[in-house]
């Protein structure tokens, strides 16, 4: 399978067509894969679906010897290798979880030079014994996958990837490619530093991913929010509903499947056996809901995620744009939705002011912080907003929920000094349902303790409804306006910043959501079918279904393994007469055809003669 010259545009494409059934290189991967092939360095940044494997698979088999991938996601490893086998790539891997004659095996499998790609774990390739048995055969190249887990306040540090800078010192002469989703300058800087990569060349991709719609949306309800969104856009398909706790993860997914949804929790609380079995279920089974703590992600790979839900806030716009961008691998139309409230903003400030980090942590966890704030509130285009957060600039995307569904924004100075007027003639001792209370004039055993009934503020917000008041507080406290204080049980306080607002010398303006948005904020109008679905013969996609489930079963492996759902629409849609035109399908490798070609032509065959 190897093409005569090897670093050339050419042979590059010939590997891409005949082993993994693709026509064309998708954005910077056909560069990145020539300049790997003929013994460059590189640093790939790339967002997650964006096709980094391709980046090092492909060389991979251009070049002679075995290729040793390390990553971080033991659990994925066995996906990872048999999706390979089915292409008739030659791939092992080496971690923990095997038994001393599996080892063995592939051992004399890599010393023999009968693998294309060996995937390992970072620990594993640090052991001495490996190290030694790569000096006797000469790697074709490393590839080192999640490569910000190097980033020591990055949120996936892996201390075990600081060692891996012996690679460059051991093995000067092999090609050495680093690839990671995590875009901000300070992770890109510390990556090329701590792994060597001064000489890299460095790719960077547009991180933008359009088929993921955004959505904020104000919290109210948290669940009953959620459950409207799962049920409206993304009745039994496969989604991940994030939560700051292990104890909110486990009630969620009670509450979920007690709504009759499939859902299963997944935190590090849980014994690894049960996390494992869940984990494995969301890779192989369709339509399942996993509901986690961050835990959950780093080894999901599942490349039809329809949808990415967060009831509480992330730690910072990276995280989020991480975590978010587990849905819709595979190009096809999926949401990220968040709700989000005043509470999630005190919770996190609190995170960061009992943190254990030092001063500087702090400041820099509560700028990053700060930074989410702005998107959460931001009226503009969510998108642009995202990009320019990673140094890209970008238009309007209209396919976000502030684009779809533009929020007015209000003139809020004067409901601004109402609620800054309440904190203060209160003693700046209260938190915001007790302010709510008194700026709407609430009769109440509580107020008449505190004598706030006889307030000047008492009553002068009566006009407008809990849920005003809670956004404007809510946004005061992301505006940096009032802070949480959090020594003094979430008491809010004026900064420095409420004081010409006070005196009237500054406009603050606010988003407002109409009752229409907060009801209906998830009921969008949307094509009936996703984008990539048009023109798919509906019954032919449930055949082929229906074929590969079978197939997936009868192998033991996720069926996207066997096929992707993109390869099944465009056989639907295409519909091949032969197994020429079949070649001519994205996904259909040499050795796909060879293996499920004849299948997959009855099949079709048989669906049009009905
Ligand atoms: P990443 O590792 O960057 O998250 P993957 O390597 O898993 O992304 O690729 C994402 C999806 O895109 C996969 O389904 C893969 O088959 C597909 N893909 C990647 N490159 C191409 C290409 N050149 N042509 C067609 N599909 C591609
Ligand atoms: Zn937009």
């Amino acid at each position: 399978m190897r093409a005569p010259d090897t670093s050339s545009h050419d042979a590059a494409l010939h590997v891409l067509k005949e082993v993994f059934g693709h026509a064309a290189f998708r954005g910077a991967q056909g560069e990145i894969v020539t300049h790997l092939a003929g013994g460059g360095d590189a640093l790939v940044l790339m967002p997650t679906g964006g096709g980094k494997s391709l980046c090092y698979q492909v060389p991979a088999l251009l070049r002679q010897g075995t290729a040793v991938v390390v990553s971080p996601l033991i659990a994925l490893m066995q996906d990872q290798v048999a999706a390979l086998t089915q292409l008739g790539v030659r791939a092992a891997f080496l971690n923990s979880t095997q038994d001393l004659e599996q080892v063995r095996q592939v051992e004399r499998g890599l010393l023999d030079g009968s693998l294309d790609l060996l995937y390992v774990a970072p620990e594993r390739l640090n052991t001495p014994r490996l190290l030694d048995m790569l000096d006797h055969v000469r790697p074709a190249l490393f590839a080192i996958d999640e490569a910000h887990c190097v980033a020591q306040w990055g949120h996936d540090f892996r201390p075990e990837y600081l060692q891996l800078s012996v690679l460059h010192e051991r093995f000067p002469q092999v090609p050495r490619i680093a690839l990671t989703a995590t875009a901000d300058p300070a992770t890109r800087a510390e990556i090329i530093d701590r792994l060597s990569l001064h000489d890299a060349r460095v790719f960077v991709s547009s991180f933008d991913r359009p088929n993921i719609r955004y959505t904020i949306v104000d919290k109210d309800d948290a669940r009953k929010q959620l459950l409207r969104f799962i049920r409206n856009e993304h009745p039994d398909e496969a989604g991940i509903v994030y939560c700051l706790s292990r104890k909110k993860v486990d009630e969620t997914a009670e509450w979920l499947s007690a709504q009759g949804l499939k859902a299963l929790p997944y935190h590090a609380g849980m014994d690894a056996a049960t996390r494992a079995a869940h984990q494995a279920r969301f890779q192989r089974e369709e339509g399942l809901i996993v509901v986690a703590t961050i835990a959950f992600g780093m080894g999901i790979d599942k490349p039809d995620v329809r949808f990415v839900a967060h009831l509480d806030l992330p730690r910072s716009v990276e995280g989020y744009y991480q975590e978010t961008g587990r849905a819709g691998r595979d190009g096809a139309p999926a949401d990220a939705w968040m709700a989000y409230g005043l509470a999630d903003v005190v919770q996190q400030r609190r995170f960061i002011e009992q943190s254990e980090g030092s001063e500087a942590f702090r400041r820099l966890s509560g700028a990053k912080l700060d930074a989410l704030l702005g998107l959460c509130e931001t009226a503009q285009c969510r998108r642009v907003h995202l990009l320019a957060y990673f140094g890209e600039q970008g238009e309007p995307c209209g396919n976000c929920d502030n684009c779809l569904n533009p929020p007015e924004t209000w003139d809020a100075t004067i409901a601004s000094q109402k609620a800054l007027s309440a904190i203060y003639r209160t003693g700046q001792r209260f938190g915001a349902g007790h302010l709510i209370d008194v700026l709407r004039g609430k009769d109440s055993e509580r107020i008449r303790q505190f004598g706030h009934d006889a307030l000047s503020v008492f009553g002068i917000g009566k006009a407008e409804d809990d849920h005003h008041w809670r956004g404007v507080f809510r946004q005061l406290v992301a505006l940096g306006i009032v802070r949480v204080d959090h020594e003094a049980w979430g008491a809010l306080r004026l900064t420095e910043a409420a004081r010409p607002v006070l005196r009237g010398e500054q406009l603050v303006m606010m988003r407002r959501l109409s009752a229409r948005q907060r009801d209906a904020s998830t009921r969008r109008t949307r094509p009936a079918a996703p984008l990539s679905m048009a023109g798919v013969n509906g019954g032919l996609m449930s055949e082929l279904k229906a074929w590969r489930l079978n197939e997936a079963r009868a192998q033991s492996l996720p069926a996207y393994v066997i096929l992707h759902d993109s390869t099944l629409a465009e056989l639907a849609r295409e519909m091949p007469h032969d197994l020429e035109q079949l070649a001519g399908i994205s996904g259909m490798g040499t050795r796909k055809i060879e293996r499920y070609g004849d299948a997959l032509m009855a099949l079709i065959r048989r669906h049009v003669t009905g």
